[in-house]
């Protein structure tokens, strides 16, 4: 037996009818790109949130492409985003050639350390890219504030944080625009790649259903650059499946969240903190430990699989060496690199796996 560390499969077995009967309703349709099953899920995801406008996408990486794209940020200018996060939360501002600005997390939340934000801004500053990282909700407040005072945009990357709140806020809902992930193991999954910015900015939704179909409104007249990058029929109509089970399967993840909480007593594992204002959807259970490599592979040696997010964040990656950071200049970031590991959550996961888990930790 193996407990894996994330097993969409669980989830999927929740709810298969319902996606069974989606997937053959719309292969049946006969309409396979930019359909009725997309445009009902963009309406649904963008009600569920309360924002105006929600247009699907082939990923999360593509939404954070596009959004600084149609903000119109480029070479010369800069995007402060924390420096520990995906890779993908970087891509975005390197592909449209902008600088990306590093600061630290906290110690506590291991999100965006919004008391070092001000000391980053330049008159190159463009926008503030704040990270929810493994499900909790940034302080959206104080990065609201900064934002204002300095006229910056809020480009938030919600790729592991559908349905989670800051102040009863959704994420996505409070900056400019919202960059969702639909990746299989992602709150909100696909059984395939997607993604999806959400925004109450009419033009900028307008530019970025441009920029997924070629960079055209109307077909054959090409009024920007675009690119090929659209959520297609079948995806769409199992998010529309998993939108309808969000809360629930955001609940028991949480419900697992609870038991680790409580219940995981060892003084060689550190348990993740929530912030007051922010709620947790707990896509991933991040602990940190004293030794990564002995806990993992003593967790693999009981049937646990266990995962490092992130070993090595984008500041240190190979790819972008030419930027020349430390590991030193960033030690919270860092810390999270050596000493993370994410233990087994995710919607599905038998009580009597939870209870093992937490009994080979406690004996750890
Ligand atoms: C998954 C993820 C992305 C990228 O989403 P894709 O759909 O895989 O392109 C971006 N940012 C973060 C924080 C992520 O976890």
């Amino acid at each position: 037996m193996m407990i894996e560390c994330i097993n969409v499969k669980e989830n999927y077995n929740l709810f298969a009818k319902e996606y069974e009967e989606a997937i053959f309703h719309s292969v049946d349709s006969g309409q396979y790109i930019l359909g009725s099953e997309l445009e009902k899920f963009e309406k649904n995801f963008a009600a569920y949130l309360g924002v105006k406008h929600c247009v699907g996408l082939n990923s999360g990486t593509d939404a954070l492409l596009f959004a600084i794209r149609a903000l119109n940020i480029h070479e010369g200018d800069e995007v402060i985003l924390p420096a520990s996060t995906y890779i993908a939360s970087t891509l975005g501002i390197t592909e449209n050639g902008a600088t990306p600005v590093y600061v630290d997390s906290t110690e506590d939340t291991y999100l965006i350390d919004v008391n070092q934000i001000e000391k980053r801004i330049t008159n190159r500053t463009k926008a503030i890219l704040p990270v929810h990282l493994y499900g909790q909700s940034c302080d959206m407040d104080t990065i609201e504030k900064i934002a204002k005072k300095y006229g910056l945009y809020i480009i938030e990357d919600c790729a592991q944080s559908h349905g989670s709140c800051w102040n009863q806020h959704y994420t996505g809902t409070q900056g400019t625009i919202g960059c969702f992930s639909f990746y299989p193991t992602k709150p909100l999954g696909a059984l395939g790649d997607a993604g999806a910015i959400v925004t109450n900015d009419e033009d900028l939704a307008d530019k970025i259903r441009m920029l997924r179909n070629y960079g055209s409104k109307v077909k054959y007249y090409n009024e920007s650059i675009g690119r090929n990058s659209r959520l297609d029929e079948i995806q769409a109509a199992i998010l529309s499946v998993g939108l309808k089970h969000l809360d629930e399967s955001n609940e028991n993840r949480q419900a697992i969240a609870k038991r680790y909480l409580l219940e995981i007593k060892n003084d060689k594992v550190r348990l993740p903190y929530i912030a007051a204002k922010a709620s947790h959807v707990f896509h991933l259970f991040p602990l940190l430990v004293d030794d990564q490599k002995r806990f993992n592979a003593y967790m693999l040696s009981k049937g646990i699989r266990t995962q490092v997010h992130y070993p090595i964040p984008p500041f240190m990656a190979e790819c972008f060496s030419a930027q020349g950071h430390e590991w030193e200049e960033f030690p919270n970031a860092s810390n999270l690199s050596k000493h993370e590991v994410s233990i087994p959550i995710y919607s599905g996961m038998k009580m009597e796996y939870v209870d093992f888990v937490i009994k080979v930790i406690n004996e750890y």
